[in-house]
Protein backbone atom coordinates (compact mmCIF):
# COMPACT_ATOMS: atom_id res chain seq x y z
CA UNK A 1 0.00 0.00 0.00
CA UNK A 2 1.49 2.75 -0.95
CA UNK A 3 1.86 5.95 1.28
CA UNK A 4 -1.62 8.10 1.63
CA UNK A 5 -1.58 11.31 0.05
CA UNK A 6 -3.87 13.01 3.08
CA UNK A 7 -4.66 11.83 6.32
CA UNK A 8 -7.32 13.24 8.90
CA UNK A 9 -6.20 12.54 12.38
CA UNK A 10 -9.13 13.05 14.94
CA UNK A 11 -10.29 16.18 13.26
CA UNK A 12 -12.77 18.35 14.84
CA UNK A 13 -14.83 21.33 14.13
CA UNK A 14 -17.13 22.89 16.48
CA UNK A 15 -19.21 26.35 15.55
CA UNK A 16 -19.78 28.01 19.54
CA UNK A 17 -23.20 29.18 19.22
CA UNK A 18 -23.54 32.75 20.80
CA UNK A 19 -26.87 34.74 21.71
CA UNK A 20 -28.07 37.53 24.32
CA UNK A 21 -26.58 41.33 24.16
CA UNK A 22 -23.50 39.93 25.83
CA UNK A 23 -23.20 37.22 22.60
CA UNK A 24 -22.74 34.78 25.50
CA UNK A 25 -21.75 31.01 24.03
CA UNK A 26 -24.89 29.43 24.68
CA UNK A 27 -24.39 25.78 22.86
CA UNK A 28 -21.97 24.62 20.06
CA UNK A 29 -22.70 23.02 16.74
CA UNK A 30 -20.92 19.76 16.66
CA UNK A 31 -20.33 19.68 12.74
CA UNK A 32 -17.33 17.51 12.37
CA UNK A 33 -16.47 15.50 15.69
CA UNK A 34 -13.15 13.41 15.40
CA UNK A 35 -12.99 12.21 11.79
CA UNK A 36 -10.05 10.08 10.83
CA UNK A 37 -9.20 8.42 7.49
CA UNK A 38 -6.85 8.33 4.90
CA UNK A 39 -6.70 8.61 0.85
CA UNK A 40 -4.21 6.94 -1.46
CA UNK A 41 -2.74 8.53 -4.17
CA UNK A 42 -4.35 8.50 -7.55
CA UNK A 43 -8.24 7.11 -5.48
CA UNK A 44 -11.49 8.67 -5.50
CA UNK A 45 -12.26 8.93 -1.80
CA UNK A 46 -16.24 9.14 -1.52
CA UNK A 47 -18.08 11.02 1.39
CA UNK A 48 -21.91 10.25 1.93
CA UNK A 49 -24.64 11.44 4.28
CA UNK A 50 -27.53 13.67 4.50
CA UNK A 51 -27.81 17.11 4.55
CA UNK A 52 -26.54 18.60 7.92
CA UNK A 53 -24.07 15.75 8.17
CA UNK A 54 -20.93 17.90 8.46
CA UNK A 55 -19.30 16.62 4.69
CA UNK A 56 -18.99 20.12 3.26
CA UNK A 57 -18.03 21.66 6.41
CA UNK A 58 -14.76 18.42 6.34
CA UNK A 59 -14.17 19.43 3.14
CA UNK A 60 -14.11 23.54 3.52
CA UNK A 61 -11.75 22.34 6.81
CA UNK A 62 -9.26 20.41 4.89
CA UNK A 63 -9.57 23.42 2.33
CA UNK A 64 -8.13 25.68 4.92
CA UNK A 65 -11.71 27.76 4.42
CA UNK A 66 -12.61 26.56 8.64
CA UNK A 67 -9.93 26.52 11.37
CA UNK A 68 -9.96 23.06 12.71
CA UNK A 69 -11.27 22.90 16.28
CA UNK A 70 -8.42 19.95 16.97
CA UNK A 71 -7.17 17.44 14.83
CA UNK A 72 -4.87 17.55 12.68
CA UNK A 73 -4.89 17.31 8.74
CA UNK A 74 -1.36 15.50 7.27
CA UNK A 75 -0.37 16.53 3.27
CA UNK A 76 2.86 15.95 1.70
CA UNK A 77 4.36 15.95 5.32
CA UNK A 78 2.64 19.75 6.84
CA UNK A 79 0.00 19.33 9.32
CA UNK A 80 -2.27 21.86 7.44
CA UNK A 81 -4.60 21.92 9.70
CA UNK A 82 -2.24 24.31 11.45
CA UNK A 83 -2.67 27.87 9.86
CA UNK A 84 0.93 29.05 11.03
CA UNK A 85 2.18 25.58 8.92
CA UNK A 86 -0.25 26.34 5.86
CA UNK A 87 0.98 30.05 5.19
CA UNK A 88 4.57 28.34 5.08
CA UNK A 89 3.78 26.38 2.35
CA UNK A 90 2.08 28.39 -0.39
CA UNK A 91 2.52 25.74 -2.68
CA UNK A 92 0.23 23.71 -0.91
CA UNK A 93 -2.83 25.34 -1.85
CA UNK A 94 -2.13 25.22 -5.08
CA UNK A 95 -1.93 21.87 -5.25
CA UNK A 96 -5.30 20.89 -3.35
CA UNK A 97 -8.27 22.75 -5.37
CA UNK A 98 -12.37 22.86 -5.49
CA UNK A 99 -14.97 21.97 -7.62
CA UNK A 100 -18.25 23.36 -5.80
CA UNK A 101 -21.55 22.17 -6.70
CA UNK A 102 -23.32 25.17 -8.27
CA UNK A 103 -21.31 26.62 -11.27
CA UNK A 104 -23.53 29.22 -11.54
CA UNK A 105 -22.86 30.95 -8.21
CA UNK A 106 -19.01 29.99 -8.01
CA UNK A 107 -18.12 31.92 -11.39
CA UNK A 108 -18.22 34.90 -11.32
CA UNK A 109 -20.61 36.80 -13.69
CA UNK A 110 -18.85 40.23 -14.36
CA UNK A 111 -15.57 37.74 -15.48
CA UNK A 112 -14.81 36.17 -18.69
CA UNK A 113 -13.69 32.78 -18.74
CA UNK A 114 -10.25 34.17 -19.69
CA UNK A 115 -10.50 36.27 -16.87
CA UNK A 116 -12.18 34.06 -14.46
CA UNK A 117 -9.34 30.92 -15.25
CA UNK A 118 -5.73 34.01 -15.60
CA UNK A 119 -6.32 34.71 -11.78
CA UNK A 120 -5.01 31.31 -10.47
CA UNK A 121 -2.48 31.64 -13.16
CA UNK A 122 -1.67 35.04 -12.08
CA UNK A 123 -2.18 34.35 -8.21
CA UNK A 124 0.83 31.38 -8.34
CA UNK A 125 3.12 33.10 -10.72
CA UNK A 126 2.66 30.07 -13.31
CA UNK A 127 2.60 32.81 -16.20
CA UNK A 128 4.31 35.99 -16.65
CA UNK A 129 2.95 37.89 -19.89
CA UNK A 130 -0.47 37.64 -21.29
CA UNK A 131 0.60 35.58 -24.09
CA UNK A 132 1.83 32.67 -22.24
CA UNK A 133 -1.73 33.56 -19.97
CA UNK A 134 -3.35 32.89 -23.77
CA UNK A 135 -2.02 29.73 -24.35
CA UNK A 136 -2.23 28.48 -21.11
CA UNK A 137 -6.05 29.26 -21.24
CA UNK A 138 -6.31 27.59 -24.29
CA UNK A 139 -4.36 24.59 -23.01
CA UNK A 140 -7.29 23.94 -19.85
CA UNK A 141 -10.12 25.03 -21.78
CA UNK A 142 -9.08 21.65 -24.43
CA UNK A 143 -8.39 19.57 -21.40
CA UNK A 144 -11.91 19.98 -20.56
CA UNK A 145 -13.35 19.60 -23.92
CA UNK A 146 -14.44 23.37 -24.79
CA UNK A 147 -13.33 25.57 -27.50
CA UNK A 148 -10.19 28.44 -26.94
CA UNK A 149 -12.89 30.85 -28.40
CA UNK A 150 -14.78 30.60 -25.14
CA UNK A 151 -12.42 32.15 -23.37
CA UNK A 152 -13.86 35.81 -24.10
CA UNK A 153 -17.47 34.43 -23.07
CA UNK A 154 -19.24 35.61 -20.04
CA UNK A 155 -20.82 32.67 -18.11
CA UNK A 156 -24.37 34.03 -18.65
CA UNK A 157 -23.45 32.80 -22.08
CA UNK A 158 -22.57 29.63 -21.40
CA UNK A 159 -24.62 26.10 -20.43
CA UNK A 160 -24.66 24.22 -16.76
CA UNK A 161 -22.87 21.99 -18.36
CA UNK A 162 -20.19 24.37 -19.85
CA UNK A 163 -19.97 26.36 -16.38
CA UNK A 164 -19.34 23.27 -14.77
CA UNK A 165 -16.08 22.72 -17.38
CA UNK A 166 -14.64 25.96 -16.48
CA UNK A 167 -15.01 25.90 -12.85
CA UNK A 168 -13.15 22.20 -13.68
CA UNK A 169 -10.58 24.25 -15.60
CA UNK A 170 -9.69 26.57 -13.24
CA UNK A 171 -9.59 24.03 -10.46
CA UNK A 172 -7.03 22.14 -12.97
CA UNK A 173 -5.33 25.92 -13.52
CA UNK A 174 -2.40 25.16 -10.70
CA UNK A 175 -1.74 21.66 -11.71
CA UNK A 176 -3.42 20.24 -8.26
CA UNK A 177 -2.73 16.45 -7.05
CA UNK A 178 -5.63 16.35 -4.67
CA UNK A 179 -9.02 17.71 -5.82
CA UNK A 180 -12.19 17.84 -3.45
CA UNK A 181 -15.18 17.69 -5.83
CA UNK A 182 -18.41 18.95 -3.85
CA UNK A 183 -21.50 17.48 -5.18
CA UNK A 184 -19.98 18.32 -8.75
CA UNK A 185 -23.18 17.19 -10.77
CA UNK A 186 -26.14 17.91 -8.41
CA UNK A 187 -26.93 21.32 -10.16
CA UNK A 188 -27.17 19.79 -13.84
CA UNK A 189 -29.68 18.55 -16.15
CA UNK A 190 -29.24 14.58 -15.59
CA UNK A 191 -28.17 14.26 -19.55
CA UNK A 192 -25.33 16.68 -18.81
CA UNK A 193 -24.07 14.83 -15.56
CA UNK A 194 -22.73 11.70 -16.97
CA UNK A 195 -20.61 13.62 -19.52
CA UNK A 196 -19.15 15.70 -16.63
CA UNK A 197 -18.48 12.49 -14.65
CA UNK A 198 -16.86 10.99 -17.51
CA UNK A 199 -14.66 14.17 -17.80
CA UNK A 200 -13.26 14.02 -14.18
CA UNK A 201 -12.48 10.00 -14.39
CA UNK A 202 -10.70 10.68 -17.39
CA UNK A 203 -9.33 13.66 -15.94
CA UNK A 204 -7.93 11.83 -13.46
CA UNK A 205 -6.67 8.73 -15.34
CA UNK A 206 -4.35 11.42 -17.27
CA UNK A 207 -3.14 13.62 -14.86
CA UNK A 208 -3.28 10.94 -11.81
CA UNK A 209 -5.50 13.12 -9.40
CA UNK A 210 -6.94 12.38 -6.29
CA UNK A 211 -10.48 12.96 -5.58
CA UNK A 212 -12.46 13.32 -2.33
CA UNK A 213 -16.06 13.10 -4.03
CA UNK A 214 -18.56 14.46 -1.48
CA UNK A 215 -22.15 13.33 -2.57
CA UNK A 216 -25.32 12.43 -1.22
CA UNK A 217 -26.29 10.46 -4.29
CA UNK A 218 -25.72 6.47 -3.62
CA UNK A 219 -25.82 5.12 -6.93
CA UNK A 220 -23.52 7.47 -8.21
CA UNK A 221 -21.04 6.72 -5.42
CA UNK A 222 -21.12 3.61 -6.40
CA UNK A 223 -19.81 4.29 -10.27
CA UNK A 224 -17.03 6.31 -9.18
CA UNK A 225 -15.89 5.41 -6.02
CA UNK A 226 -13.15 3.29 -4.86
CA UNK A 227 -13.59 3.90 -1.14
CA UNK A 228 -16.69 5.23 0.49
CA UNK A 229 -17.05 7.32 3.94
CA UNK A 230 -20.87 7.31 5.39
CA UNK A 231 -21.25 10.16 7.54
CA UNK A 232 -23.88 11.02 10.76
CA UNK A 233 -23.98 13.87 12.53
CA UNK A 234 -20.35 14.91 12.76
CA UNK A 235 -19.05 11.58 12.67
CA UNK A 236 -17.91 8.51 10.28
CA UNK A 237 -20.16 5.71 11.06
CA UNK A 238 -18.66 3.51 8.54
CA UNK A 239 -15.72 3.19 5.88
CA UNK A 240 -15.05 0.54 3.61
CA UNK A 241 -14.09 -0.68 0.13
CA UNK A 242 -16.98 0.20 -2.41
CA UNK A 243 -17.64 -3.37 -2.79
CA UNK A 244 -17.45 -3.88 0.42
CA UNK A 245 -19.79 -1.43 1.70
CA UNK A 246 -22.59 -1.93 -0.81
CA UNK A 247 -22.56 -5.69 -0.62
CA UNK A 248 -22.08 -5.82 3.12
CA UNK A 249 -23.25 -2.55 4.85
CA UNK A 250 -23.09 -2.97 8.16
CA UNK A 251 -24.25 0.33 10.34
CA UNK A 252 -27.60 0.56 10.46
CA UNK A 253 -27.67 4.55 8.85
CA UNK A 254 -25.74 2.52 5.59
CA UNK A 255 -28.24 0.06 5.17
CA UNK A 256 -31.28 2.58 6.11
CA UNK A 257 -29.33 5.15 2.97
CA UNK A 258 -28.70 2.14 0.52
CA UNK A 259 -32.37 0.86 1.28
CA UNK A 260 -33.86 4.10 -0.11
CA UNK A 261 -31.76 4.03 -3.64
CA UNK A 262 -34.28 3.67 -6.86
CA UNK A 263 -33.20 0.31 -8.73
CA UNK A 264 -34.03 -0.65 -12.09
CA UNK A 265 -33.68 -4.47 -11.83
CA UNK A 266 -35.22 -7.47 -9.78
CA UNK A 267 -31.77 -8.47 -9.34
CA UNK A 268 -30.79 -5.19 -8.35
CA UNK A 269 -33.62 -5.15 -6.14
CA UNK A 270 -32.37 -8.63 -4.70
CA UNK A 271 -28.82 -7.07 -3.52
CA UNK A 272 -30.43 -4.19 -1.61
CA UNK A 273 -30.90 -4.12 2.41
CA UNK A 274 -34.73 -4.84 3.55
CA UNK A 275 -36.09 -1.81 3.41
CA UNK A 276 -35.69 0.37 6.66
CA UNK A 277 -38.46 3.02 7.17
CA UNK A 278 -36.26 5.78 8.56
CA UNK A 279 -37.44 7.09 12.14
CA UNK A 280 -37.93 10.88 12.02
CA UNK A 281 -35.08 13.40 10.48
CA UNK A 282 -31.93 13.59 11.22
CA UNK A 283 -31.26 15.37 14.49
CA UNK A 284 -29.55 19.68 14.47
CA UNK A 285 -25.79 18.89 15.10
CA UNK A 286 -26.65 21.84 17.58
CA UNK A 287 -28.49 18.96 19.81
CA UNK A 288 -26.59 15.54 18.78
CA UNK A 289 -28.47 13.02 20.65
CA UNK A 290 -26.52 11.39 23.88
CA UNK A 291 -24.67 8.29 23.37
CA UNK A 292 -24.85 6.48 19.69
CA UNK A 293 -26.50 9.76 17.99
CA UNK A 294 -28.14 7.61 15.27
CA UNK A 295 -30.19 5.61 18.17
CA UNK A 296 -33.03 7.74 18.52
CA UNK A 297 -34.10 6.39 14.81
CA UNK A 298 -32.10 3.00 14.58
CA UNK A 299 -34.28 0.01 14.50
CA UNK A 300 -31.52 -1.79 16.02
CA UNK A 301 -30.85 0.58 19.18
CA UNK A 302 -30.59 -1.81 22.38
CA UNK A 303 -30.18 -0.34 26.17
CA UNK A 304 -26.25 0.65 26.01
CA UNK A 305 -27.02 2.78 22.41
CA UNK A 306 -28.91 5.90 24.19
CA UNK A 307 -25.77 5.70 27.40
CA UNK A 308 -22.67 5.00 25.51
CA UNK A 309 -21.29 6.06 22.25
CA UNK A 310 -19.55 3.34 19.93
CA UNK A 311 -15.77 3.52 18.56
CA UNK A 312 -14.64 2.65 15.38
CA UNK A 313 -13.64 -0.69 15.13
CA UNK A 314 -12.95 -3.23 12.28
CA UNK A 315 -12.48 -6.75 12.42
CA UNK A 316 -10.65 -7.15 8.84
CA UNK A 317 -8.56 -3.87 9.20
CA UNK A 318 -10.10 -2.54 6.34
CA UNK A 319 -14.09 -2.08 6.67
CA UNK A 320 -14.50 0.16 9.84
CA UNK A 321 -17.56 0.62 11.29
CA UNK A 322 -18.78 2.37 14.54
CA UNK A 323 -21.62 0.54 16.19
CA UNK A 324 -22.14 -1.71 19.43
CA UNK A 325 -23.30 -4.71 17.25
CA UNK A 326 -20.20 -5.59 16.15
CA UNK A 327 -16.84 -6.38 18.11
CA UNK A 328 -14.58 -3.73 19.42
CA UNK A 329 -17.08 -0.76 19.13
CA UNK A 330 -18.29 -0.51 22.68
CA UNK A 331 -15.26 0.56 24.38
CA UNK A 332 -13.97 -1.90 26.95
CA UNK A 333 -14.63 -0.59 30.18
CA UNK A 334 -18.06 -1.07 29.46
CA UNK A 335 -18.15 -4.09 27.84
CA UNK A 336 -16.67 -5.80 30.66
CA UNK A 337 -19.24 -3.74 33.46
CA UNK A 338 -21.80 -5.39 31.19
CA UNK A 339 -20.63 -9.21 31.52
CA UNK A 340 -19.94 -8.58 35.44
FE1 LIG B 1 -28.10 1.51 16.30
FE2 LIG B 1 -26.98 1.12 18.68
FE3 LIG B 1 -25.59 0.66 16.46
FE4 LIG B 1 -26.19 3.16 17.18
S1 LIG B 1 -24.88 1.73 18.28
S2 LIG B 1 -26.34 2.32 15.17
S3 LIG B 1 -28.22 2.89 18.05
S4 LIG B 1 -27.42 -0.44 17.18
Amino acid sequence: MSEPLLRVDNLVKHFPIRAGFLMRQVGVVRAVDGVSFSLSPGETFGLVGESGSGKTTLAMTLLGGYRATAGEIWFRGDNIADPVARRRRPALTKEIQVVFQDPGSSLNPRRTVRQTLEVPLRVHRLVSTHGEAARQIARLLETVELPAEFMHAFPAALSGGQKQRVAIARALATEPSFIVLDEPTSALDVSVQGKIIALLLDLQRRLNLTYLFITHDLSLMRNVATRVAVMYLGKLAELADTASLFGNPLHPYTRMLLSAIPVVSEAEERLKPRWVVPRGETPSPARVPPGCSFHPRCPDAFAVCPRIDPVAASADGRHVVRCHLYPGCTPAEVADAART
